[in-house]
């Protein structure tokens, strides 16, 4: 839905949400919480941030499309229900709240269907995948025993894997290597990419960590929080500026 809207594009943020569960942030009162870093990034890249409220009317996720230019899908603590892409849970994790999972998917495939710019980070790259129609590795060292360490120790402000990146990917054509370094915070990955979907990097384990459609202004996955590099990585300052200029263009 195009508007003029010159300036600053504005970025809708999906938020973390406990339910109820009493060791996550707010315990048994149900809470919104959010890493103000995500934040912060998209506005060092010009945009606007709009932290969105969860809901599942299918109107007002319509309505909360139509107030932003672009989207920024979040990680989170807990990880998708596999039923959602047709597996038993066969490992131990916190799963994310209904409430979430839902809108965060209805949300996303409306957003694909109107081709609005967005950009998946960690979980949210997951989430993107699963609702393209893609799976996950549930438990990534039982699974795949890869040889690198995907739960870094470092803070995520230290980078601490290699990360290939495709020739001829928006990814490619935005990080302008085919090497980079990058921060790891996760125990499941892509497993199978949904359809319409492209792998643009692997860590040099061959684990996926990004995703993008090729077919699609601006839809993009990554594995790695570039929240916490953007202040002293080009590149990961750079992948928030392609979105908020791609968002900017609506
Ligand atoms: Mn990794």
């Amino acid at each position: 839905m195009p508007r003029t809207r010159s300036q600053q594009p504005i970025i809708g943020i999906t938020s973390d949400f406990n339910a109820g569960d009493k060791d996550r942030p707010g315990g048994r009162e149900p809470t919104y919480f959010l890493r103000a870093r995500y934040v912060k990034a998209i506005e060092a890249a010009g945009g606007l941030p709009l932290i969105l409220p969860i809901t599942d009317r299918r109107k007002e996720i319509a309505k909360l499309l139509d107030l932003v230019d672009g989207l920024l899908i979040t990680g989170s603590g807990p990880d998708l229900d596999p039923k959602l892409y047709k597996e038993a849970k066969r490992y131990r994790f916190k799963v994310m709240s209904r409430e979430r999972t839902g809108f965060e998917l209805a949300l996303s495939k409306l957003a694909w269907e109107r081709e609005l710019p967005t950009l998946g980070i960690c979980g949210g790259m997951q989430l993107l995948n699963v609702a393209a129609g893609g799976s996950l590795y549930q438990d990534l060292p039982a699974q795949l025993k890869p040889f690198l360490k995907h739960q870094q120790q470092a803070y995520a402000t230290e980078s601490s894997h290699w990360v290939n990146v495709e020739p001829g990917t928006r990814l490619r054509e935005i990080v302008r290597s085919p090497k980079i370094r990058v921060n790891s915070s996760h125990h499941q990955s892509v497993k199978t990419i949904g359809p319409d979907l492209i792998i643009n990097a692997r860590a040099t384990d061959g684990v996926i960590e990004g995703i993008e459609a090729p077919d699609h202004p601006f839809l993009v996955g990554v594995q790695w929080h570039p929240e916490f590099l953007y202040t002293t990585d080009p590149v990961s300052r750079r992948l928030f500026e392609r979105l908020l200029v791609i968002a900017g263009r609506r």
